[in-house]
């Protein structure tokens, strides 16, 4: 389940974060809180979970001894079917869940002991449901940036296959954006959204389902950029489609919340295991036409 579905689908509670409207200002506004010293050190992100088990209810587990190693400059793909774990990897980083067994470090710090609020200045996530907030492409950009120029922000939609379409309307980065990006197709404000996070020049990134709804052609620029990016960032790809994680550096295979496989495309093809399955699954599917394989 995307992140920002959380709020609609499940009412969580959780240590400090009691309703799921603080989950989305927390995920989609800009931090003013002023970054602590310690925090503005906080570069080149290494993740570790250790031994990582967690449940959102008693009796029964969603994730059972995890042990994951996400490092910086590389792509960590997380794979597996529906409902496997993914997302709520993802949700632990972001500091919502604090009842776990075992250690999440980020650079030897336990997660338990970062400030929220600096962590969300340090982590930026992307879902095929970001939020578009109603002003102009510009407010939206600027999110990301305040002080982003003309020029970045040209840069930004370019790389996302947005630059033409904003340019064609008659105020260009001044055009209004309805409420929550009605007058923008679906794929117009992922791609607004993947923009923005560009700007946001953030220490980690998670991009869980990000690309589902949009064109192929706009799929590959966005993927091209996330692969750009994992050279220097600590970058979480979640994707259904396995064709988006192939390139990545290591790929954790997850099956009912447990961790089965480890390693990139090749080794895990070479494997023949679960992997194997989901990608050969998936190929089949493409093969006779199913679009929607998830
Ligand atoms: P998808 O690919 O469909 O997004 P996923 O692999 O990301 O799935 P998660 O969203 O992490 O899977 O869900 C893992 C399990 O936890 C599922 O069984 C799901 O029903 C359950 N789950 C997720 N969020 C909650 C929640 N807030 N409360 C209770 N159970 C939840």
């Amino acid at each position: 389940i995307p992140l920002r579905v959380l709020g609609s689908c499940f009412h969580v509670a959780m240590d400090g974060i009691a309703a799921s409207e603080k989950i989305f200002k927390i995920i989609d506004t800009p931090v003013i809180k002023e970054e602590t010293k310690e925090m503005k050190d906080f570069h080149n992100i290494h993740i570790a979970f250790e031994d990582i088990s967690f449940s959102y209810e008693k009796n029964r587990k969603t994730l059972e001894h995890i042990n994951l190693n996400i490092e910086n400059g590389k792509i960590t793909a997380l794979a597996g079917v529906s409902g496997c774990g993914k997302s709520t990897i993802a949700n632990m980083l972001m500091g919502f869940y604090k009842n776990y067994e075992g250690k999440i470090l980020l650079n030897h710090k336990e997660l338990r002991s970062v400030d929220p609020f600096q962590l969300r200045k340090k982590i930026h996530v992307v879902t095929n449901n970001s939020y578009i907030f109603t002003g102009t492409f510009e407010d939206n950009l600027k999110i990301g940036k305040a002080t982003a120029t003309e020029k970045e922000m040209h840069e930004a939609l370019k790389k996302v296959n947005l630059y033409d379409f904003v340019m064609s309307l008659d105020k260009g980065l001044k055009s209004e954006i309805k409420e929550e990006g009605a007058n923008l197709s679906g794929g117009q404000c992922q791609r607004l959204a993947f923009a923005r996070a560009l700007l946001y020049d953030s220490e980690i990134y998670i991009f869980d389902e990000a690309t589902s709804n949009i064109d192929v052609e706009s799929e590959e620029a966005i993927m091209k950029v996330i692969y750009e990016l994992g050279k220097i960032k600590t970058v979480i790809l979640i994707s259904h489609r396995l064709y988006n994680v192939r390139g990545a550096d290591r790929i954790y295979v997850l099956s009912k919340g447990k961790l089965k496989e480890m390693g990139n495309h090749e080794k895990l093809m070479d494997q023949k295991g679960v992997y194997f399955e989901l990608v050969s699954e998936q190929n089949e599917l493409e093969q006779s036409g199913v679009e929607n394989y998830a």
